[in-house]
């Protein structure tokens, strides 16, 4: 690998300045609403509704220069907080990460740096959402126990230079296809009594 470029996997979705629709946002979200509509067809809160939170958006990715390739670090956005999985400052984050990048349905389908298992770059490409997609499992929690989200994976970028975030290229796992089976209880199976 070559002269490899930090490649900012920043977004902003939260302030798309998409215009209101009070009524619609008022409105409560449709079963599978984003296998009919278009990111562009979508209200302000099926937009937001959309973002699983798993956080890989804010992780650093250097691009080889040569082939174009994309490679994932484990390190994320200076402000991204792993425990939380979650920015650690968004209200005021353009003051310090200035390159925070406001996705819209114009440049979604640009953005080739998006995780390929982002929401709103599935719906871009006509693809349906994971099972541990919120909106698909009814719990927040599924996108961290499918193994699909950044939470307690990254560390901050601190003063890393790019010699620094090579070496901490990772191969981040494949999220499960299903959900895991229930855990077993662990108590010990009760005996029955022969029945005469
Ligand atoms: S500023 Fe916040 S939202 Fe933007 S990339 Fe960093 S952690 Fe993510
Ligand atoms: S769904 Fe997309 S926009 Fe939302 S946190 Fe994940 S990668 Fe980022």
């Amino acid at each position: 690998m070559k002269r490899p470029l930090v490649t900012t996997t920043l977004l902003d979705y939260r302030n798309s300045r998409r215009k209101r629709d009070a009524l619609a946002d008022a409105t409560p979200l449709e079963d599978g609403y984003w296998r009919e509509k278009t990111l562009e067809q979508m209200s302000e809160r099926e937009w937001e509704s959309l973002c699983d939170n798993c956080g890989k958006c804010c992780i650093i990715s250097l691009e080889d220069v040569d082939t174009g390739q994309l490679h994932l670090t484990d390190v994320s956005c200076k402000l991204f907080d792993t425990k939380k999985c979650r920015c650690s400052d968004y209200a005021d984050r353009k003051k310090y990460v200035p390159d925070c990048v406001k996705l819209t349905p114009k440049n979604v389908p640009k953005l080739d740096w998006l995780p390929q298992t982002c929401a709103y770059r599935l719906v871009s490409e006509g693809r349906d959402l994971y099972w541990w997609h919120p909106l698909v499992s009814g719990d927040p929690n599924t996108v961290h126990v499918a193994q699909a989200s950044a939470k307690n994976r990254t560390r901050p970028e601190g003063r890393l230079k790019t010699p620094g975030l090579i070496k901490r290229i990772t191969q981040w796992p494949a999220p499960l296809e299903a959900p895991p089976a229930k855990k077993r209880s662990k108590s010990p199976p009760r005996r029955r009594r022969k029945e005469r």
